[in-house]
């Protein structure tokens, strides 16, 4: 046998050394999310919004992180970051979700697990205070993957899920959001919600401007330690939609979807009806598969599908654990972190991710 030479030694024994930290470190998990696209420009937040927003973005890849970095599952990161989004007011989603033109909040939810294809939807939630986890539970708990209203609530129920007063969703800043939608509509404003807080009292409550036009929905989407890939989506909507409307996150395929076998994990936000006409996140999957790279075939399937009309983005995670980004809109709250790059974050357009 050929003697090795000191470089060599030197170097199998750094690889050897640096073995054990390797495998506790859980190389290849990969975590991204989104909180909204939409109309976000500079000047429309100011520096405190602006911080607050990168700050609750942050919150969401850490509690992610914390998962994977663990070896845990995509499933329980995309459920933890996607639970704290849903109780921050500052998303379209759980608390802080836009109102029906009835003046309530009804909320849909998906998840798709990417290893084995099975996914759990709710459309239309009033009760539930996390969506994103009565979906995995209709995954997981239910032969079903999608309930809707009364039933998804008492499911909810059933299985423990915490259940709580409409009014616990209720912010100020969507109800005016809701008043400025219907005057201009010309439709009716209908009755302040029971259980809301006076005018008076949520005026005193930061709330961001409302020159904003932009939906809020929140999405992970995530690559964990064994390889497996999966993504959730959680929404109130679209302001002033009108009551019993269902849009495209829980619809399997469009706005969530993921698949080992394809290759990819994808949430969405945006004009929910163009997504369900076009299959957006299903389309990016199987561009995905035919050999396209996860960006290229984010960014071409959202400009196709939104040329129907509407606008908005995705985010999209392929098997290497490589995070994409795609909009048609001039912002998206967004960030990525993994095992070999810390949390960065984004908003405008035409931004990097950075710390
Ligand atoms: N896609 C969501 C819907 O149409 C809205 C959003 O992304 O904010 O329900």
């Amino acid at each position: 046998m050929k003697s090795l030479s000191r470089a060599a030694v030197l170097a199998a024994a750094l690889a050897l050394i640096a073995a054990p930290a390797a495998a506790q470190e859980s190389p290849g998990w990969s975590f991204a999310i989104h909180g909204g696209a939409g109309v976000i420009e500079r000047d429309s937040l100011t520096a405190e919004q602006d911080a607050a927003y990168r700050a609750a973005l942050k919150r969401a890849l850490d509690a992610g992180s914390a998962v994977l970095a663990q070896g845990g599952s995509a499933l329980d990161a995309i459920q933890a970051a996607i639970e704290l989004m849903e109780d921050d007011p500052l998303f379209n989603a759980g608390r802080g979700a836009v109102f029906t033109a009835a003046g309530r909040n009804e909320l849909d939810a998906a998840v798709m697990n990417g290893s084995d294809r099975t996914a759990g939807a709710v459309a239309g939630l009033t009760t539930t205070r996390h969506p994103i986890a009565a979906a995995r539970a209709v995954m997981e708990q239910s032969p079903h993957v999608m309930l809707i209203g009364e039933g998804a609530d008492s499911f909810a129920a059933s299985v423990g899920l915490e259940q709580v007063d409409p009014s616990f969703f209720f912010t100020e800043r969507r109800w005016q959001g809701l008043v400025r939608a219907l005057e201009q509509q010309g439709q009716p404003v209908p009755e302040r919600p029971a259980g809301a807080p006076s005018p008076q009292a949520a005026a005193d409550l930061p709330a961001p401007p409302l020159n904003e036009r932009k939906f809020g929905t929140v999405g992970a989407v995530a690559l964990d330690s064994q390889g497996r890939l999966a993504a959730g989506t959680s929404t109130g909507g679209t302001t002033a939609k009108r009551w019993g409307r269902v849009g495209d996150v829980p619809v399997i395929g469009a706005g969530t979807y993921a698949s080992n076998a394809e290759g990819c994990a994808v949430s969405a936000t945006g004009d929910g009806e163009f997504y369900i006409r076009a299959s957006v996140a299903r389309d990016i999957c199987a561009r995905i598969a035919a050999g396209s790279p996860a960006l290229t075939a984010a960014q071409t399937e959202v400009d196709d599908a939104l040329s129907l009309g509407g606008s908005g983005g995705v985010i999209v995670m392929d098997t290497d654990g490589r995070p994409g980004f795609a909009m048609t809109t001039s912002g998206m709250y967004r960030g990525a972190v993994s095992a070999t790059q810390p949390a960065r974050v984004a908003i405008y357009g035409d931004e990097e991710l950075r710390p």
